[in-house]
């Protein structure tokens, strides 16, 4: 189990992380969806059952002595990581065990399937923040951008989320490709429906900012990716008919962060293990010039560590999988 970050995240503002799964060599990830525009990759471990990833009775006090040497502290500790953080079957002991050090807000990122499961929810209100996924208002189209385990069911899903006790986000990516489009007004209008039966504190709309392997087996402008202008008036019109507040992604921002002896080598691996990132959005995460993070990265390049990524503007870096895999 692992620490990441802190990164600055647009909708969570500086965010340690917390990866408690782990895919079995050979996948990218282990989840029980296969999203269209998963930045982790295509290859899923596809499961629904929760399992042990192992002992963790040292987290807690890594993670504390972690945020020792941060400055400022993160505004949330936030399970996410290579795959569905549910899936972790002693995720809510874990989320206590954290509890006990630390009074920083706990988020997690949850693709929402298992919310059906009323262990999960359980687990889940050891959280101040759950940020749940919901990509489409309807089985077919939430089968064609998820891609889910044939176990799961759509309306249970939904039902599932609006039983969980503690405060939700919904988390909407919107994008097209040339076969679908959830940006479409009739399905804006859909999701409206589920926001205001689910009513969330938040709504969170999100665009797939990074690489994605459809961009990389398509080529270029696979998926379309929406402009600011458009995902503004989205959210304006969204926050309108639910009178629930509604945000929309925002490229990273400078955090001011410090931090005590940052072993940043390995700090960035383990960034870049889990996500594709710029060399500024790296800067940004750990609070150092772009040319500290670039010398590294170019380090990694020579030991052939990385994967490079170019979309129209930006250059993405990712670490290769480990060897085996
Ligand atoms: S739910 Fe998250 S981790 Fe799972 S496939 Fe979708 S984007 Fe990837």
């Amino acid at each position: 189990m692992k620490i990441y970050g802190p990164i600055f995240s647009w909708r969570l503002g500086i965010s340690l992380g917390v990866d408690l799964v782990e895919p079995a060599p050979g996948y990218d990830k282990i989840c029980s969806f296969n999203c269209l525009y998963c930045q982790l990759g295509t290859r899923s471990e596809k499961t629904v059952k929760p399992r042990s990833f192992g002992d963790f009775s040292d987290l807690a006090q890594r993670l504390k002595k972690t945020l020792q040497g941060l400055k400022p502290k993160p505004d949330y500790i936030t399970f996410s990581g290579v795959g569905e953080p549910t899936l972790n079957i002693d995720l809510g002991q874990i989320a206590r065990e954290i509890r006990k050090t630390t009074d920083i807000p706990l988020a997690i990122l949850t693709n929402a399937s298992l919310t059906t499961d009323e262990k999960v929810r359980a687990s889940l209100e050891e959280f101040d923040l759950v940020v749940a996924k919901l990509d489409a208002p309807n089985e077919a189209l939430f089968k064609k951008i998820n891609r889910p385990h044939p176990g799961l069911d759509f309306e249970d899903i939904v039902s599932g989320i609006r039983k969980v006790r503690a405060p939700v986000a919904i988390q909407t990516m919107l994008f097209r490709t040339k076969d679908l489009d959830n940006t479409k007004p009739e399905v804006i209008d859909g999701l409206i429906r589920l926001y205001k039966e689910i009513s969330p504190r938040q709504i969170q709309l999100d665009i797939p900012s990074r690489p994605t392997p459809l961009d990389k087996e398509g080529g270029k402008g696979e998926i379309e990716r929406l402009s600011e202008k458009e995902l503004r008036e989205i959210a304006e019109y969204v926050a309108r008919e639910t009178s629930i507040e509604t945000i929309y992604y925002q490229p990273p921002q400078p955090a001011a962060l410090e931090r005590e002896a940052l072993d940043l080598t390995g700090s960035l691996k383990a960034l870049l293990a889990r996500r594709p990132v710029t060399i500024l959005e790296a800067s940004l995460a750990f609070g150092v010039d772009e040319e500290e993070v670039l010398k590294i990265i170019k380090q990694l390049e020579k030991e052939n560590l990385l994967e490079c990524f170019h979309t129209e503007e930006r250059t993405f870096y990712k670490l290769k999988p480990a060897k085996g895999q």
